[in-house]
């Protein structure tokens, strides 16, 4: 099947309030173009070099949301382009994203990341410290950052009852938080589910899914 058949055939599944995220990492431009001519406009990139590269050479309609973890000294080369950063981890970046942020005169959505999976070489935060950052006086500070929810990645397994497990864990995290509103926070976005487990994601209450190898093919 052509990269436009698997698009169609994914968004066929996906219900309405679900929003696809078609990860190109890796893939070449005419590959991203072909998803684009089908009408895909939201791609996924995990290397801030690539990314950069690609938005540079492909249509300015795109919105282009990294996914992968996110060092800081890289957050500059995202302000001009970037639309929503899923990969929030530490506390470390919410302060450059912000610092950058308040140069370039920007508002940058962010998803902060929640370590969900019991392999420890997921990153981000667990619920407790999730907790503490939103109540923090410092939190309030971060004025150029709009964090809109939540992402999550399941521990790489089959057993479909330990996954479910993570996602519903991750989708108690996001239901806990409908009631924060924050002027720089507001539960919206639980980004969750991959090629792999996307449908349990969904099932478990996602409304935004990364795809990738579904359909690019594999890597
Ligand atoms: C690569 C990647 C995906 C997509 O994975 P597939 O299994 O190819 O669908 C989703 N999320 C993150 C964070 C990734 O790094």
């Amino acid at each position: 099947m052509s990269i436009a058949q698997n698009l169609q055939k994914i968004l066929a599944e996906l219900p309405e309030h679900v929003t696809l995220v078609a990860v190109s990492k890796t893939k070449p431009i005419e590959d991203i173009l072909e998803a684009y001519q089908a009408g895909q406009r939201i791609f996924g990139e995990n290397k801030v070099q690539e990314m950069t590269d690609k938005w540079q050479q492909l249509p300015k309609d795109i919105q282009w949301h990294m996914i992968g973890h996110l060092q800081t000294n890289k957050v500059k080369y995202l302000m001009p382009y970037i639309q929503l950063i899923h990969g929030v981890d530490s506390i470390k970046l919410l302060q450059e994203i912000n610092r950058q942020a308040v140069r370039w005169r920007k508002q940058i959505n962010c998803l902060l990341q929640v370590h969900i999976a019991q392999e420890d070489t997921k990153f981000g935060f667990d619920a407790t410290e999730i907790e503490k950052l939103l109540h923090s006086e410092e939190f309030k500070s971060f004025q150029n950052i709009q964090v809109r929810g939540f992402m999550g990645m399941a521990t790489f397994t089959d057993d479909p009852t330990q996954i479910k497990a993570e996602f519903t864990s991750l989708k108690n995290i996001f239901d806990q938080y409908q009631n924060l509103n924050l002027p720089n926070f507001k539960a919206q976005i639980l980004s969750m589910g991959m090629s792999g487990d996307y449908a349990l994601a969904i099932e478990c209450g996602s409304n935004m899914v990364r795809i990738g190898s579904s359909i690019f093919g594999s890597r």
